[in-house]
């Protein structure tokens, strides 16, 4: 056959070129095919270097972060030299290094309802790396209304799920699954609850996986199955998933028919998971306890975690031991709450709130932006 591989790259994949599934129809395939990852952080790092590496012609790649020394526990793109610069340079960098034959696109930007359906639009394929609701959301409905296959990753300190979510394929959408958003702070975010690096580079390489089976049309894609790990007991299950024919987006009579909807404009961040919760930044905290304090400050995060680093004026009560401790604080005084991060004080201010206490604020940003000196 006629093809535009040259003889550098003929030897660079010759390995794929052995296998009959793949050959050299297989590889000119990969090398004309296109991949938006959103947030190539732990999953999308595994992902963009083994679909470089297996010659996916064209990545893009949206994240407008820098890169942070606590990334790089498990996103393997970025090395010690890149702290404090763009996520985006360094993977390039990277990516480039792993196999110049394919283009990388930044975009460092966020994802969002503005941008999701022009971003999207350019690629043929969608990979989910991102670790937020709202952001998951949007990419799943982006996705849909594109026609793109969508291939999901998720993640949960020794747990990891991997779909494909193409309804115009069969099998169900992502909403088919979670027709709704979690409560705000009901799920811990990978920054609160922690995530073991190994797990990322295991689901995000199945994604790729997946995602090179799709362009290549190979196999067997898990349509209507979510691919459940547990590092823990080694043990990987396959849950059957059925299309919700009420489902708002893919179902019988949708009523989202775009991008724009309550679930895709969510905050992303859990740190402010409610507009209308009363909050108090870490700034503000300071000043407030170098002045005479007379509230209380409640610390519910776990004694590990209090044990690493904490202010000494706050009280530790883990958030599982909270409604014990209700008899034990003023209601008579302001209780400012913390976390790590702001959303499991957030559930704390919540759960306060509703059990009389009238003075209660949340500490934005938590332990992290207080270390952080913000
Ligand atoms: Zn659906």
């Amino acid at each position: 056959m006629s093809h535009d591989l040259s003889p550098a790259e003929l030897l660079r994949y010759s390995r794929h070129l052995l296998i009959p599934a793949v050959g050299l129809e297989g590889q000119v395939k990969l090398k004309h095919s296109s991949v938006l990852l959103i947030g190539p952080g732990g999953l999308g790092s595994p992902a963009a270097l083994y679909l470089a590496a297996a010659g996916v012609g064209r990545l893009g790649l949206v994240d407008p972060d820098v890169v942070d020394a606590s990334n790089l526990q498990r996103q393997i793109l970025h090395g010690e030299s890149w702290i404090g610069k763009p996520k985006l340079d360094s993977a390039i960098a990277r990516l480039h290094e792993i196999n110049p034959h394919v283009t990388v696109d930044a975009h460092p930007v966020r994802f969002t309802p503005d941008n999701a359906m022009e971003l999207a639009a350019g690629y043929d394929l969608l990979l989910d790396g991102c670790d937020n609701f709202p952001t998951r959301f949007l990419t799943n409905d982006t996705a849909f209304l594109l026609g793109k296959p969508l291939v999901y990753g998720a993640i949960h300190r020794f747990e990891g799920q991997v779909g494909v979510f193409t309804p115009h394929l069969g099998g169900p959408c992502y909403r088919c699954l979670l027709p709704a958003l979690p409560p705000p702070g009901a799920v811990p975010s990978c920054a609160e609850a922690g995530v073991l690096g190994v797990l990322p580079g295991i689901i995000g390489s199945l994604q790729a996986m997946e995602a090179i089976k799709l362009i290549l049309g190979i196999g067997t894609p898990p349509l209507g199955r979510l691919i459940c790990y547990d590092a823990l007991q080694s043990s990987f299950r396959s849950l059957k998933l059925n299309r919700d024919p009420h489902c708002r987006l893919c179902g019988e009579h949708p009523d989202i028919h775009s991008v724009t909807n309550h679930e895709t404009t969510a905050p992303t961040t859990c740190a402010t998971p409610n507009p209308n919760m009363e909050t108090i930044t870490t700034s503000e905290l300071r000043t407030v306890l170098a002045d005479h304090f007379d509230g209380l400050l409640i610390d519910v995060r776990e004694p590990g975690e209090h044990e690493l680093a904490n202010i000494p004026q706050a009280r530790l009560i883990p958030l599982a031991t909270l409604p014990l401790q209700l008899d034990t604080l003023p209601r008579d005084r302001e209780i400012l709450v913390l976390c790590k991060a702001g959303g499991r004080s957030a559930r704390a201010v919540q759960f306060l709130t509703e059990n009389g206490f009238p003075n209660v604020r949340n500490v934005v940003g938590g332990m992290d932006a207080w270390l952080a000196g913000k």
